[in-house]
């Protein structure tokens, strides 16, 4: 049984997947080349179980197992040796992904299941790195990973059934709920999503709809939590450009090219929420939504 796992990258995704694992008393091993990055993980995980705390959904006790649970580490080697899961959520990029994947393949143990957060590499193509195609997986959480319920499971090429049913039932012991899904590129969450941001982007630079009309027809029209116009300005701009030419290179077609108006804005730096500004501006403390004047 899978008791103890390791997860390379601690950053946004990686520090929760670390707090969900150590929450429900596995034993982590966070690793990051960065020994700030890991350090600031383990103070926003304090921070959300905190959150928690406030919520009534953990206590002072829990946090403390949970903090307990989790120890970080800046070498891969060590770090992985005993694990029976690695959970990889590196920056999303093919080539360092390739390489953690071939060192984890030398150095994991023979029936470690390596699994990646990746939103858009091919699972099959990073398996081709390993030897151990059949073990490697997709195991895409959704952010904020305490929060959300959603873990898109990708099988590989080669990835055998029982390595599926087995991350599967992990997830449910997570109290995630999973769906399985096969390669492809964007696989089922972003192949969908993308081309909605895409054509919502499309229908502002052609002057259909104002930012505020075109989220808010989504957000009462179609019981959507969050217009995609903002959701996009949360993602990233740069980070939903990048998944879009995922979709466009991965199926040669003009469905998926990319909106002029939104490679312009990731041109310009202006990448949303995390830049200050995007379809909406964000200063700090102030939480009104408030359109760009770019789009006033
Ligand atoms: P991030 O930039 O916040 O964190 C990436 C971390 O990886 C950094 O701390 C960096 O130091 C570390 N890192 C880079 N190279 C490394 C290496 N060789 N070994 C160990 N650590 C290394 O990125 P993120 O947003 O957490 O995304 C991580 C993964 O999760 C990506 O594959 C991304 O596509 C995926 N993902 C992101 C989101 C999201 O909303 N942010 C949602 C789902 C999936």
């Amino acid at each position: 049984m899978i008791r103890e796992i390791a997860v390379i990258g601690s950053g946004t995704m990686g520090n929760g997947i670390a707090h969900v694992f150590a929450q429900h008393n596995f034993k982590v091993t966070l690793i990051d080349i960065n020994v700030a990055q890991l350090e600031k993980a383990i103070a926003t995980i304090a921070k959300n179980l905190e959150r928690q705390i406030a919520k009534g959904t953990s206590t002072e006790e829990q946090k403390a197992i949970t903090l307990n649970n989790i120890i970080t580490s800046t070498d891969i080697n060590r770090g992985v040796k005993n694990a029976l899961l690695v959970i990889e959520a590196a920056t999303e990029n093919a080539d360092i992904k390739l390489n953690i994947f071939k060192q984890l393949d030398e150095t994991a143990p023979a029936d470690c299941i390596l699994a990646t957060n990746t939103s858009s590499i091919s699972i099959t193509k990073i398996a081709a790195v390993t030897k151990r195609a059949d073990k490697v997986i997709g195991m895409h959480f959704m952010n904020p990973v305490p929060v959300m319920k959603l873990v898109e499971i990708i099988n590989g090429r080669e990835t055998k059934k029982e390595v599926t049913n087995a991350i599967v039932e992990l997830s449910k012991q997570l109290e995630k709920i999973p769906c399985v899904v096969n390669d492809a590129p964007g696989f089922i969450a972003n192949r969908i999503l993308m081309p909605m941001i895409n054509e919502a982007i499309y229908s502002l630079h052609e002057g259909v709809a104002g930012v505020a009309s075109i989220d808010t027809i989504m957000k009462l029209g179609m019981a959507h939590p969050m217009g995609p116009l903002q959701l996009a300005d949360y993602i990233g701009l740069d980070v939903c450009l990048n998944i879009i030419n995922v979709l466009y290179d991965g199926f040669k077609s003009e469905k998926y090219a990319p909106c002029p108006l939104l490679i312009n804005m990731v041109n310009n730096g202006k990448l949303g929420v995390k830049s200050g500004e995007g379809f909406y501006i964000y200063q700090p403390g102030n939480k009104d939504l408030t359109v760009s004047p770019q789009f006033k």
